[in-house]
């Protein structure tokens, strides 16, 4: 039986979130958002193991309570979201067959149904995927001046959220042929080998905390669901 691994890249500073704390450790209905994060993919009954990466210079992880005894912490992130999740792979150990599922250390809401809707649609994938959402909106390009240059077809796009979920050889592979500065997520590492990978239905609380009106939405999803 192949494992299912979380991996949360956590190693980021979160610069559009405009805070001298990083973003992952910003209060949330009284812990840091990692904390609510990690809490989610922790208590998942599929999930076998879940591991962290931040930053060998992070100054703030100690400060908090961790559950530990399950929980892999891994100092040794990178400069992009990409090397964190490439260097955190090399350092699991891993059988080419277990799924890691990499997930935004920013997208606390991620909810157990997501997960199982996740896990179970690609149990039996040749690819692996990704949790997305279709774009609701009409998507508009703005041009230097903050004007529309033009209006994009927005049929067919949709909104990709984490996690990703592919077997660990095939997304190492994936990442030692990229050009990891590029690259925003796993699935386009995947999609450079010339795969597609399946995109499972996400939700709208799974969204990633970005900017600073994005806690206090976060903060009332949370406790909608606590309550
Ligand atoms: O900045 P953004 O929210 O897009 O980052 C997505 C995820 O990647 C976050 O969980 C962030 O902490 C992580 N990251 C990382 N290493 C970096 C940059 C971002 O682990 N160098």
């Amino acid at each position: 039986m192949s494992r299912h691994i979380a991996l949360v890249p956590a190693a980021g500073s979160g610069s559009r979130i405009g805070s001298a704390v990083p973003k992952q450790y910003l209060p949330l209905a009284g812990r840091p958002l990692l904390a609510h994060t990690l809490a989610a993919l922790l208590v998942h009954p599929a999930i076998d193991a879940v591991a962290v990466v931040i930053s060998p210079e992070d100054e703030w992880f100690d400060r908090y309570v961790w559950p530990l005894e399950r929980l892999a912490v891994l100092r040794c992130g990178g400069a992009s979201r990409a090397e964190s999740v490439a260097s955190g792979l090399v350092q699991l150990a891993l059988d080419d067959d277990d799924w890691v599922l990499v997930h935004d250390a920013a997208r606390v809401g991620i909810s157990q149904a997501a997960l199982t809707r996740l896990i179970a649609t690609l149990a039996s994938d040749p690819v692996g995927g990704l949790l997305a959402l279709p774009v609701p909106d009409t998507v508009k390009r703005g041009d230097a001046d903050g004007r529309v240059a033009d209006t994009l077809p927005r049929a067919g796009l949709w909104l990709a959220q984490t996690p990703q979920m592919f077997r660990a050889g095939l997304l190492k592979q994936a990442l030692a042929a990229a050009p990891l500065a590029e690259i925003t997520d796993e699935a386009s590492a995947i999609e450079r080998l010339g795969l597609s990978p399946r995109l499972v239905e996400g939700e709208a609380g799974n969204f990633k905390v970005t900017y600073p009106q994005d806690l206090s939405l976060a903060e009332a999803l949370l406790s909608a669901r606590a309550g």
